[in-house]
């Protein structure tokens, strides 16, 4: 094996590197050095093995990182390895630019929403906390997959420097009359007559009824406002056509009349 040997100056500005966390400097002095080897996958805590694409969780201090890991290698410093694992950094909804502004929408997101970014960045495997599963949230519709503890859904991805999401916010999955984004942990029921689901806490129906959920005939109350229009205008049109709108005008006179 070949030995490398680093200058006086190369040795400060790599402690250096090392002592501001600065990953991408410090690696990049070992980089095509027999001291730095490339990884197929990293042996997590709990002796899972953790490969290059899978996602993971790292904690520096109080803050959390969820990434999609791309690299890992292990530096050989003084007698011992230390490994590094390199990963695209995910954002939730609050770490976006412009949350508050030209984004309002991702209010409606949770705490198990991640947008992928363009941002990458090296940690140490002493930071790694657990593997996470990161799904398209389409893969949790209808019930299919309940998201547990370490299971995130993602909508979109996200470019930090555009400052935009792909696919673009006005395509991400809707539901119920309220049109707010689907999100697997609520309750939803799907109506009969429009065929759209509707939150429980929308569909104007009791805890009591939600219950025997599988007896309900379900229509959500756009529907029956709809249906309830169309009759409406039914009649008058039945009337306008048969020349008898005695019933409605009537109705429009004695109202007036009230009025005064
Ligand atoms: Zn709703
Ligand atoms: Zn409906």
């Amino acid at each position: 094996m070949k030995s490398v040997k680093f200058s006086k100056e190369d040795q400060a500005a790599i402690m250096k590197s090392l002592d501001e966390q600065d990953f991408e400097t410090f690696i990049s002095y070992f980089r095509n050095t027999d001291l730095l080897v490339e990884c197929e996958y990293m042996l997590t805590r709990q002796k899972q093995k953790l490969a290059p694409t899978e996602c993971a969780q790292f904690t520096i201090g109080k803050q959390s990182y969820y990434v999609q890991t791309t690299e890992m290698i292990k530096i050989r410093i003084q007698n011992e390895w230390a490994g590094f694992v390199k990963g695209r950094i995910y954002y939730k909804a609050k770490d976006i630019d412009k949350y508050d502004r030209d984004f309002q929408k991702l209010a409606e997101c949770t705490t198990k929403d991640l947008f992928l970014t363009d941002l990458t960045r090296w940690f140490l495997s002493t930071t790694f906390v657990q593997k996470i599963k990161v799904d398209p949230i389409d893969k949790f519709v209808e019930g299919t997959i309940v998201p547990d503890e370490d299971h995130f859904y993602t909508r979109a991805e996200y470019n930090t420097e555009l400052q935009e999401f792909n696919p673009p916010i006005n395509e991400w999955l809707t539901y119920c009359i309220c049109k707010r984004l689907y999100d697997p942990n609520e309750g939803y029921i799907l109506c009969e007559f429009c065929n759209n689901w509707v939150h429980y806490t929308c569909s104007g129906k009791s805890d009591k009824e939600l219950k025997n959920i599988s007896k309900i005939k379900f229509i959500c109350l756009t529907c029956v406002d709809q249906n309830k229009r169309k009759k409406q205008s039914n009649v008058q049109e039945y009337s306008t056509q048969d020349g008898d709108s005695t019933k409605i005008r009537s109705f429009n006179t004695t109202h007036g009349k009230k009025k005064k």
